[in-house]
């Protein structure tokens, strides 16, 4: 359970402003979707809640704590990317076991995990097959799954179905409804240029324009009017 509190959040890369303050308070177990046209700051924003990149004005609040100087692995956040690096030789049972299996959890709890992320992902007849022997969608459900067993306070993604085909985009975007549903209280923030994937997945839909909010509203409240 996590709320996020942005207060006049900036970015800029040396005199190059790419966020003009962005002011948001994000509810615990809110599905969020940034929207807005390519280059005006969707993935900044997202990867500057990650840790990813330094704000260079505002403050960040966690679950209450200010995360300004926190380092990306403690921020309870987990991460899934447009492009799913699985380990080739891996099988995906053990791709996403890897993250607990370096940090030292039990065998136990292990199985634990991955067996209740596979489930929720219904990858639970592929665990013994190697990325390569599955389709681009399944493996995108992978490295989701390997973000789910970190049990993270906020899952951020970042156009994770962009390099996906289009039967797939639609098939991974109703796994990842699913999962919304599955996990409640976790707080999700989805960054998107697809007005249908923000229409059926979001809570609320922030629409950034040039660095800055433009709108903040439901899918109804938004696309009611033309
Ligand atoms: P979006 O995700 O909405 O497409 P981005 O957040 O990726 O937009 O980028 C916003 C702006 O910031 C773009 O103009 C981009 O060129 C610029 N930008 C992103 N990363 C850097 C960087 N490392 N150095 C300079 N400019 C950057
Ligand atoms: P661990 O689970 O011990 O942190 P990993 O190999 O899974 O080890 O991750 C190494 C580092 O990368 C960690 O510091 C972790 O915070 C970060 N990391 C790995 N996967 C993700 C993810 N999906 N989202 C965010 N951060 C991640």
């Amino acid at each position: 359970m996590a709320d996020l509190t942005l207060r006049d959040v900036k970015k800029s890369y040396g005199n190059l402003n790419i966020l003009h303050g962005i002011d948001l308070d994000i509810k615990s177990g809110e599905f969020i979707v940034f929207v807005g046209p390519s280059g005006c700051g969707k993935s900044t924003l997202l990867r500057s809640i990650a840790g990813l990149e330094e704000i260079t004005g505002g403050e960040l609040y966690i679950a209450g704590e200010k995360v300004n100087d926190v380092p990306p692995s403690k921020r309870g956040i987990a991460m899934v990317f447009q492009s799913y690096a699985l380990y080739p030789h891996m099988t995906v049972y053990d791709n996403m076991a890897f993250g607990m299996k370096i940090a030292g959890e039990s065998k136990a709890e292990i199985d634990k995990r991955v067996r209740a992320a596979a489930e929720i992902l219904q990858l639970t007849k592929y665990l013994d097959r190697l990325p390569k022997a599955m389709s681009g969608g399944q493996r995108q459900r992978v490295a989701i799954g390997r973000a789910i067993v970190r049990n993270p306070k906020v899952f951020l993604f970042d156009e994770p179905l962009s390099n996906l085909d289009a039967a797939l985009r639609v098939a991974t975007r109703i796994e990842i409804a699913k999962l919304k549903e599955s996990m409640p209280n976790t707080t999700m923030i989805y960054v998107t240029h697809d007005q249908v994937e923000a229409m059926t997945l979001a809570d609320r839909i922030v629409v950034l324009k040039d660095g800055r909010i433009e709108q903040v509203g439901s899918p109804m409240e938004l696309y009611k009017h033309p």
